[in-house]
Order: C-alpha cells, then sequence, then structure tokens
C-alpha cells in the first residue's frame, strides 16, 4: 500500500496546496480519500483524474469536497477527449442529502451510499467507519490490505472509541487542529495531544498529524505529540508518500 498525502491543511488550502486529500494505492488500484480545495490541482502531481478507481468522502464540508465538482469537470472532458466511457464510483454517507446527491454527475461519477456499519470492499481495500464527533455527520476510516492498516480519523472532537477502532495500525492520520492546551473540543477538532494519545492507546507505530492549523509554529505540533507517544511522529506535507510492501 502507498498512501500520498495529496493536501493536508485544515479549513483552507495555503497557497499552492490543498486541504485534506490522500491517494490510497495498491495493486493499480487508486482511491482518492477526500476531495478537499486544491486537490484536483496537487493530484496531477500523481495521476491523472480519470485513473482514479474510487473516490470516498468522509463528510461534506467544503474543506473535503469542494474539488469534486471541478474532477467532474475533469472525468467529462477526459472521455470527450479520448473518446472512453469514464465512471468513477463515489462513496459517501446519506446523512446530508444534499452532500450526497453532489457526488452524483452524469454518467461519470456515481454517488454511492457506505453503510457506516458495514465494511466496504474496494479493489484491494476493506475500509470499515467509525462516526467521529463533529459539527455535521463524519466517519473516520480504517482502510485494510494485504499488506497494511491505515486509519484516518477525518475531523473529529477526542473520543475513546478510537483508541479500539485505530488498534495497532501502522499508520494513524490524524487531525490535530489545535496546539495542546487549546479547546479544540468545542470546535470539533483534535490538539497535537489528543491525537498523539489515541497513538500511544491504540499501540500504533506511526502517527501523521494532519488537518493542520494557519496558526502557530506546527513543529511545534510534532514536539507536542512526542511527548505523549513514543512511536514515529511527521506532519503531514504535499507529497509526503509513505509505502507498505
Ligand atoms: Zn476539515
Ligand atoms: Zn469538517
Amino acid at each position: 500500500m502507498k498512501v500520498t498525502v495529496v493536501g493536508f491543511w485544515g479549513g483552507y488550502p495555503k497557497m499552492n496546496e490543498a486541504s485534506t486529500g490522500y491517494l490510497i494505492e495498491q495493486d493499480g488500484f487508486h482511491l482518492l480519500l477526500d476531495c478537499g480545495s486544491g486537490v484536483l490541482s496537487q493530484l496531477q502531481r500523481y495521476i491523472q483524474p480519470d485513473e482514479l478507481d474510487a473516490l470516498v468522502i468522509t463528510h461534506y464540508h467544503a474543506d473535503h469536497i469542494a474539488d469534486v465538482g471541478v474532477l467532474q469537470h475533469a472525468l467529462l472532458i477526459q472521455e470527450a477527449l479520448k473518446g472512453e466511457t469514464i465512471i468513477l464510483p463515489a462513496y459517501g454517507h446519506q446523512e446530508d442529502e444534499s452532500g450526497f446527491s453532489s457526488l452524483q454527475y452524469k454518467e461519470l461519477m456515481r454517488a454511492i451510499a457506505y453503510q457506516p456499519e458495514q465494511p466496504l470492499k474496494l479493489g484491494p481495500f476493506t475500509l470499515s467507519f467509525l462516526r467521529t464527533r463533529h459539527s455535521v455527520p463524519c466517519y473516520a476510516v480504517r482502510i485494510e490490505s494485504s499488506n497494511a492498516v491505515v486509519v484516518f480519523t477525518a475531523d473529529s472532537a477526542y473520543q475513546t472509541s478510537f483508541i479500539e477502532f485505530a488498534k495497532n495500525a501502522d499508520l494513524l492520520i490524524a487531525e490535530s487542529n489545535f496546539y495542546s492546551g487549546m479547546d479544540a473540543q468545542s470546535a470539533g477538532h483534535m490538539t497535537s495531544e489528543e491525537a498523539a494519545s489515541i497513538a500511544r492507546d491504540a499501540r500504533i507505530k506511526h502517527l501523521l498529524l494532519t488537518h493542520l492549523p494557519h496558526f502557530g509554529n506546527l513543529n511545534q505540533l510534532k514536539k507536542e505529540a512526542e511527548q505523549i507517544y513514543d512511536g514515529k511522529v511527521q506532519l503531514a506535507s504535499s507529497g509526503l508518500t509513505i509505502t507498505y510492501s
């Protein structure tokens, strides 16, 4: 499995970068997890949009879905130029009807509801879902393949259920939208310290801090996490890849 950080900023992208998007690949299967602002542009550093095999959306906040519309346009234009039929299945929850229906576009992008209590098989991956604590319905995702387990918290305040959900994962991609000691909970987000405590308690091998804030010194987030958790801690950055074989 190969994980590429396409975008990692919380709320909106900094110049020439993107908000949330991760490319998850194995055996020639390309899964895009969230499609925030700037993701379509950044994605083209790695693959062409029409090479995607599936899109999975955690929730319908703009920093996670802003580029779905332009991805649809890219598929439309590439289909016309190549003369080949393109169909991209887009998986989202159905608890926000207008958000979910925005994933449907002509025959090119097909909105499919994931059932949060049921595993979802996509190519070499099996996904499972956990409801998060956020201002709108949102789901964390656990992705398992033959050689790795990767868990993404999506957007959430701290909740103890993350520990069981993320248990023994190779990689935890945890949102850390606030610094240690701040009130992240009322914003529906986590601090570096809370993200690190999940990594520690779930016996995670590698913690990637993401959904990063637009204030403070980001290296401080890493230092704060390292005080709680002994494993490897990294800050998400554009184009960072983590490969399992
Ligand atoms: Zn967000
Ligand atoms: Zn959100």
